[in-house]
């Protein structure tokens, strides 16, 4: 069986999809490469590669402030991924749109801004167990300075979101509910448009973040029902260090800046600043401006695939994946949910995590060991980490087959 002959009917051509990332073909000491790390970070098409390429070679300036032709074009190039990213979550308007560092930096804006303006001693913030620190810390950092309470849905043990707990949790009180909508270190897709239902029943707005749901589900923050939404450019086979947060208009219209600086601003005097309409009011600084225009190519790149046939491609390798990891003996699969994607965490009675991370990348096996910045699932299941395979849209049956082959090895070294 070959990674262009899938055994169901799936049409997803995976060799011309593969074919588009120039890393795949790189050796790893010595071995093909098996890249199971993209939860981590997605590889880069060459769309991505070139387009970062073509904009420091022919189209580099600064933009906004110039009036020269090179200023010009990498002003529409770099506007232009705007509209992009309005297409790709269906957002009503693309100055809904901030551009971010990603995701971190888009939870941190919310934090920093909604939460510190409307936020207040008493009022409760809605986290789930399952949530990656980068939708736990700012909401803590929030909290020891203004006294609110940070509020924990749990999850079930099979990675699953207890919804009769997060609707008896949620109160009057509740301001802010915090999701994700795929947790990293579990698969498990959350219910998000039942969750943004209830929590608007009870007045409370609510965050979704899109780090690891935006590569593998067909997001429409409309659809959705969501007030914030955040993801990362590199998750979505575009560069490190962009991202963005989808807000609504009123929203983002009654939140004050965050960071101050050029390019958000309308007038400046020592008495007094006019702040600029957002989305620039939240884009303070000269912004990664080949960055995000890179990860326009990867939206581009990612919205031309044939998303049903990436969905049964995706769908068919978990399912691949999970029964023949569940062929080691001594495995035990961390997140087991029926509504999962993307993420094959596990244990293996004989060795830690990091060692068998280390065995199988000897054997050209990319994975993520670790707590993977999610240390309240570790404690959940009493662990301190797991490995953590993980699917992109390149990822193949063989990759699964060079997976199982090296955790053999790793039962012969361990026992
Ligand atoms: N949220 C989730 C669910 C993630 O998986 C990650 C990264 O792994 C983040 C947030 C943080 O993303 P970034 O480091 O790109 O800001």
């Amino acid at each position: 069986m070959t990674a262009a002959e899938p055994m169901n009917k799936v049409t997803f051509d995976i060799a011309r999809v593969r074919a588009d990332f120039p890393i795949l073909a790189e050796k790893v000491r010595g071995k093909r490469l098996a890249f199971l790390d993209s939860a981590a970070s997605a590889q880069k098409p060459k769309q991505v590669i070139e387009a970062i390429v073509h904009t420091y070679t022919h189209e580099y300036a600064n933009v906004h402030r110039g009036v020269h032709y090179l200023s010009e074009r990498a002003t529409v190039a770099y506007n232009a991924v705007r509209a992009k990213v309005q297409k790709l979550i269906n957002a009503r308007d693309e100055n809904e749109i901030v551009f971010t560092s990603g995701t971190t930096d888009s939870i941190n804006l919310v934090a920093q801004t909604f939460g510190r303006a409307t936020l207040k001693a008493g009022d409760e913030v809605l986290v789930t167990e399952m949530e990656h620190h980068s939708n736990i810390v700012p909401w803590q950092m929030l909290r020891d300075e203004k006294g609110i309470t940070l509020t924990v849905v749990p999850f079930r043990d099979d990675g699953s979101l207890d919804m009769d707990a997060f609707r008896a949790k949620l109160s009057e009180k509740t301001r802010l509910v915090a999701v994700t909508q795929v947790s990293n270190a579990l698969g498990t897709i959350n219910p998000v448009q039942d969750i943004c239902r209830l929590a608007h029943a009870a007045g409370a707005r609510v965050l979704v973040d899109g780090a690891q749901g935006i590569p593998h589900l067909h997001t429409d923050v409309q659809a959705m029902g969501a007030d914030f939404y955040a993801f990362s450019g590199h998750k979505l086979y575009g560069p490190t260090g962009t991202g963005a947060l989808w807000a609504r208009a009123e929203l983002l219209d009654a939140m004050p800046p965050w960071k101050g600086g050029g390019d958000m601003i309308r007038s400046v005097t020592f008495a007094h600043t006019d702040f600029a309409e957002p989305p620039h009011k939240f884009e303070a600084g000269t912004p990664n401006i080949a960055g995000v225009i890179g990860m326009g190519a990867g939206i581009d790149w990612f919205l031309s695939l044939d998303r049903d046939g990436l969905d049964a491609h995706e769908a068919e390798l978990l399912a691949y994946g999970t029964e023949r990891l569940a062929e080691v003996p001594g495995l035990k699969m961390i997140g087991t949910a029926a509504e999962k994607c993307a993420v094959m965490s596990f244990v293996l009675d004989c060795a830690h995590p990091h060692d068998i991370g280390t065995i199988l990348d000897a054997e050209g096996v990319a994975v993520r060991t670790g707590h993977h910045c999610a240390q309240p699932v570790m404690e959940h299941f009493d662990i301190a980490a797991t490995v953590r395979p993980s699917l992109g849209a390149y990822s193949c049956r063989e990759d699964i087959d060079q997976l199982v082959v090296a955790l053999g090895k790793v039962r012969e070294m361990f026992g």
